[in-house]
């Protein structure tokens, strides 16, 4: 007996029989997850992607807990599309097929509402539906949901994506809060996590997901004994990797700076990025490091939301991230577009716990590795620099006239013009290091958009 096999759950015997005559031998690996805590009566979240298995993972739920001579609702099943309800009832009904008298209704908009009420007047066990359609009839006094066991909500990312919140709340209030809910979506955004927060009870996390991006990333975990350490142990691994572009996360906004200047002191340009930067600032660290004159961002994970760069060459955990959600979400940012990724984690022993944590999430050991070898070169300036102008979308300056005047007579080549970032009052241009000097004379000693325009190397 593996651990996949049917066989060690404790599900009643007319359904496990059944299960072999649908083909379904083994466990998938979200089924094998979540299977026992379902069975158990936890409150589970599951998470897989499409094709993975949820359904008979709640459906197996649903029915082995089933008291079929109870002629209530005992179970809901809320999915967001018509098409997803009708295919659970059916296969709720094919993996029910051995037990006599199981009645499976599916309540859905688009359909005719009065049959619905028929339908439900014969009684039924189990309900599944759509959020709109199910609130409608529980408003109306057709639902009854008083004696509800079990609740799934199934694809929840996507009924809270196409607005079936309110739906969901007036449900939820109609139902016993002694209950076992279950949710299943194919992400796991926050305002998943929200609503579980909410209608859950101390839910098992069960997920199956990171196989698909965490092979591409290429992790590295190294020990510090102190913070001397392991400022060190960033200053070396920097060295030995070379990056053109990296972030470093630390969990403190004094942390940031002090790593920035730290890194700037060996040599490298870097920079912080935190919460206590003004807009305009953080609008600058952005654009330099996105138009690759900086090679060195230095942030919180707050201050790094929503930044969007791609082909990062490395990111580092200068300190361990307190969640491992965190942590996967950080070491997410590399290796984005197919492209192989590379993470690197410096971890002390007060740290080892987080460091367990990920590990069992993740299903894998980490083997603590020494620090790479740093190079003999010197550290290389990064391929681009930032020239600041005065002058922003307030004076009507586009994106051509900047490269106008960059390109124009006694100008530089366009092939070495990189971002054009506009602001209200400033306008940022990326040029190629070897062509930042004339980049700066010509602007310099140009007229645009007939007025003169202070310009600035930063
Ligand atoms: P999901 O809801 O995760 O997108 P489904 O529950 O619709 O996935 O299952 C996808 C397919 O896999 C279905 O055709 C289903 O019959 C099949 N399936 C589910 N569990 C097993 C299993 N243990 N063994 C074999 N096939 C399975
Ligand atoms: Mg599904």
């Amino acid at each position: 007996m593996t651990s996949t096999d049917f066989t060690q759950l404790p599900l009643k015997p007319e359904l496990l029989q059944n299960l072999d005559s649908l083909g379904y031998h083994q466990m998938t690996p979200i089924q094998a997850l979540s299977l026992p805590p379902v069975l158990a009566g936890k409150d589970v979240i599951g998470q897989g992607k499409t094709g993975s298995g949820k359904t008979a993972a709640f459906g197996l739920g649903v029915l082995n807990q089933l008291d079929v001579a109870f002629w209530r609702v005992q179970a809901l099943v809320l999915c967001p599309t018509r098409e997803l309800a009708d295919q659970v009832t059916k296969s709720l009904r094919a993996l029910a097929r051995t037990q006599h008298n199981v009645k499976v209704l599916t309540l859905c908009g688009g359909m005719p509402f009065g049959p619905q009420v028929g339908s439900l007047e014969h009684g039924a066990h189990i309900i599944v539906g759509t959020p709109g359609r199910v609130e409608e009839h529980v408003r109306k006094g057709k639902l009854d949901l008083s004696h509800l066991r079990l609740l799934v909500l199934d694809e929840a990312d996507r009924m809270l994506d196409m607005g079936f919140q309110p739906s969901l709340d007036a449900i939820l209030e109609q139902v016993p809060a002694r209950r076992q809910t279950l949710l299943f979506s194919a992400t796991y955004p926050k305002h998943i996590r929200q609503l579980a927060d909410r209608v859950m009870q101390q839910p098992v996390m069960a997920r199956v997901e990171e196989t698909e991006t965490a092979p591409r990333i290429e992790q590295s975990f190294h020990w510090v004994a102190n913070e001397d350490e392991r400022l060190q142990a960033l200053v070396k691994l920097l060295r030995a990797r070379l990056p053109e572009s990296a972030i470093v996360f630390c969990r403190t906004k004094e942390m940031t700076v002090d790593v920035a200047a730290a890194l700037k002191a060996e040599g490298f340009t870097a920079v912080a990025l935190n919460g206590d930067l003004e807009q305009k600032q953080r609008d600058q660290v952005l654009v330099r490091f996105a138009n690759r004159s900086v090679s060195i961002l230095v942030a919180t994970d707050v201050a790094a939301r929503g930044i969007d760069i791609e082909a990062l060459d490395l990111v580092v955990n200068y300190q361990m991230a307190l969640d491992t959600e965190v942590h996967l979400h950080r070491i997410g940012r590399t290796g984005r577009a197919d492209q192989s990724g590379r993470a690197a984690t410096l971890f002390s022993d007060k740290e080892r716990h987080r460091l367990a944590d990920l590990e069992s999430y993740m299903d894998t050991q980490f083997v603590e590795q020494p620090l790479p070898e740093p190079k003999a070169t010197n550290i290389p300036k990064p391929p681009m620099v930032t020239l600041q102008l005065d002058a922003g979308r307030k004076q009507k300056l586009r994106p051509g006239d900047i490269l106008g005047a960059l390109t124009g007579e006694g100008g530089i080549d366009g092939k070495s013009v990189g971002k054009i970032a506009l602001f209200d009052q400033t306008a940022y241009v990326a040029v190629q290091r070897a062509s930042a000097k004339q980049a700066l004379a010509k602007l310099s000693q140009d007229k645009i958009k007939g007025r003169s325009v202070r310009v600035r190397r930063i």
